[in-house]
Parts: structure tokens; sequence; C-alpha cells
């Protein structure tokens, strides 16, 4: 199985509960415990700025490339500016375009140890996400012909990002499954929201994805991209939902299975991840690509 990744991912953005060292973390646990070969690693390169602009406007770009952005910007983003953050991030996005690119050509599931940020508007960027680059790769496949994707978001916040983007384009299918009484408090609409009470357990959970995933896979989507966030972990920060590690390794076998079994290619991206142990948030991504290796296989 491919993987696509950048050290360029670990990005100083100071004393911050978004620990940017999980990306060289899973790297690092996928070599180790021989779940990919080195040679299985393909490096991201930066998204071009005329790739960003396919989902963000021409005013927030130059604000991001200029560091002129506004206190307001910075407050939404949570993120102090520096020119390595953007050029981070822009890497980033370029990681998830690759990987679709790849799982299109290959018929293939490409895990990217990265990606998922999918509170970016196209006018601002939100809640540590500077670039959504899931809509920014689905646009980019969309130019070369790709009629169909969905999205399937199970990091434990709304996409609502996402959801804002793709709200009325009918090719794109986004599924959110989140905390409801949790950021964002704006929710925009997507194809399918389930927002689950808090502390929800394993069981409704799982029981909630089954019952969506076929109505995903109904829209005959031609690659699939997933957020496999580690958010709705019971010890996560951020998140009020209560799954456990065995919880959220069944949560991505149902989803790896779902894609697979209907035959299309699939990207899975990161997402979010705050346990208070940075070993939980890393050991959680480690799983789900432990699983989309064995599926691959
Ligand atoms: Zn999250």
């Amino acid at each position: 199985m491919k993987i696509v990744y950048s050290a360029r991912y670990q990005i100083d953005i100071g004393l911050h509960v978004f620990p940017t060292t999980k990306y060289r973390l899973v790297h690092a646990r996928l070599i180790e415990t021989g779940t990919i070969q080195p040679s299985d690693v393909v490096e991201a390169t930066p998204a071009s700025w005329d790739e960003l602009a396919l989902v963000h406007t021409p005013a927030y770009l130059a604000r991001m490339r200029d560091g002129t952005m506004s206190d307001e910007d910075v407050a939404q983003l949570e993120l102090p500016w520096s020119q390595e953050m953007v050029d981070g991030f822009r890497v980033m996005v370029g990681g998830t375009i690759l990987a679709a690119r790849a799982a299109i050509e290959q018929r293939a599931i490409v895990c990217h140890v990265g990606g998922g940020l999918h509170h970016a508007f196209p006018n601002h960027g939100e809640g540590f996400c500077p670039f959504n680059d899931v809509a920014v790769a689905v646009r980019v496949l969309q130019s070369r012909g790709i009629e169909r994707a969905a999205i399937i978001d199970l990091d434990v916040h709304h996409g609502n990002g996402t959801a804002f983007i793709f709200e009325s384009d009918p090719g794109v299918f986004t599924f959110s499954m989140h905390q409801q009484h949790n950021y964002p408090m704006w929710k925009p609409r997507g194809s399918l929201d389930i927002g689950l009470p808090d502390g929800t357990h394993d069981a409704t959970f799982l029981r909630e994805l089954e019952r969506a995933l076929p109505q995903v896979m109904a829209h005959r989507p031609e690659c699939v991209f997933y957020l496999a966030g580690a958010d709705p972990y019971e010890d996560d920060q951020l998140g009020g939902l209560r799954l456990t590690k065995e919880g959220l390794r069944a949560r991505d076998r149902a989803v790896i299975r779902a894609v697979r079994d209907a035959g299309v290619p699939l990207v899975i991206a990161l997402a979010g991840g705050y346990a208070r142990r940075v070993d939980d948030t890393v050991a959680i991504h480690l799983a789900t690509m432990e699983e989309a290796a064995r599926a691959a296989r």
C-alpha cells in the first residue's frame, strides 16, 4: 500500500492542543511495525496556488500568501501565521491531491499521513484548517473527468467547510457523523449529517455507521475520501464521544469494507486527534492504516 507523507507537516505552532508531531510519529510507527516499507512512501509536494484557487477565494489566498491576515482571520484559524505554517499546509494539500490521483490510477487504497482539514471555507480558514485539502483534491479530480465523489467524515467535529463548499454540487456526497453539541456551532447542511449525543459509545456509533454507509455508496462514487479523525476517542481533549480504540478500529474496518466491496478507490486522511496522551492519537491513526494495509493485500 502506498502512503503519502512529508516531514514538513511537523510545523512549529508553539504550545498548542494540536500536536503536529503526530504526523512524524505515525510515519515512524508505520515503518517500525512493518505495516509499510520505506519504498511505499511517496513524498508530498506543495499544491500550487492555482490548485488552491479551485476552492479558495483570491482575496483569502493573497492574505495567506503575503502574511496580511487580520486579527479576526488568525482568531478563526486558531493558528499563528508563519511562512512555515503556510508552506507546510500547502504541502499537505498537495499530499491529498497526490493520494487521490494515485488511488484513481491504481484503483486502490492510498493513505495520507496528513490532511482532513475539513473546517476551511473558501474565504477563511477555521479550527486549525487553513486550506480544505479534500475539497481541493475533489475539484482536481473533477477537472480530470471524475463526476461523482463521496466524503465520509468521521472526525468528532462536523465537516462544516466541506459541507458548505459542496452544498450545491450534486456530484459530491458529503457525509458527516459527529458530536452534535460541539464546535462548529454553525453546521451547514451536508448530503447526510448525523449529530450524535454527548457520550455516545461504540455500539451506537457503529450501528449508525452501518446504516449510513449504504446511503453513501448508493451515490455510486468514483472515489471516496475518508476522514478518519482520532478525536471521537473517549480520552480526547476536544471531543465528547466515548469511543474506545477497539471501537475506532471497527469503525475503520466498516468504512474500508464498504468502499472496497464496491470496488471504489479510497483515500484516507487523518483529520483531528487531541488525546491527552499523543501516543493514543498516534496509536489510533496507526490502527486505521493497519486496517487499510490489511484490506489492500
Ligand atoms: Zn476534529
